[in-house]
């Protein structure tokens, strides 16, 4: 059976991920930062283990070695902070224009008296 550890160091996103130490993950913490979860069937059980030692943090598994339970998506973190300042920048200017729009309506023309 292979055996587990989590990453005492969290990930960007707060995940704590778990590796599989028999498969020579290139991904896998410094020693120091290795928690031993013990021998498991699978990384379903070693995250279990994981999470009942740990229940106020995020456990993950490994997306290159226990890929089976890797569940964050990776698009979102690379989307998530530039999209919010893009957004930022293009709305300014069309709010500066919008300001001085009302003095640029066409007045109504007058109602024709019969
Ligand atoms: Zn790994």
């Amino acid at each position: 059976m292979p055996n587990f550890i989590l990453n005492s160091n969290a990930q960007s996103n707060g995940d704590h991920e778990v590796h599989n130490t028999t498969t020579g993950c290139t991904f896998m913490p410094a020693v120091s930062n290795q928690i031993d979860l013990g021998w498991h069937l699978d990384c379903s059980g070693a995250v279990a283990e994981a999470k009942r030692r740990y229940p106020n943090n995020r456990i993950n598994g490994c997306y290159y070695c226990a890929r089976a339970c890797h569940t964050s998506s990776l698009g979102l973190k690379l989307v998530a902070v530039p999209a919010s300042k893009a957004t930022v920048k293009f709305i300014i200017p069309q709010m500066t224009d919008s300001a001085d729009s009302p003095a640029r309506l066409p007045s109504q023309p007058a109602p024709v008296a019969h």
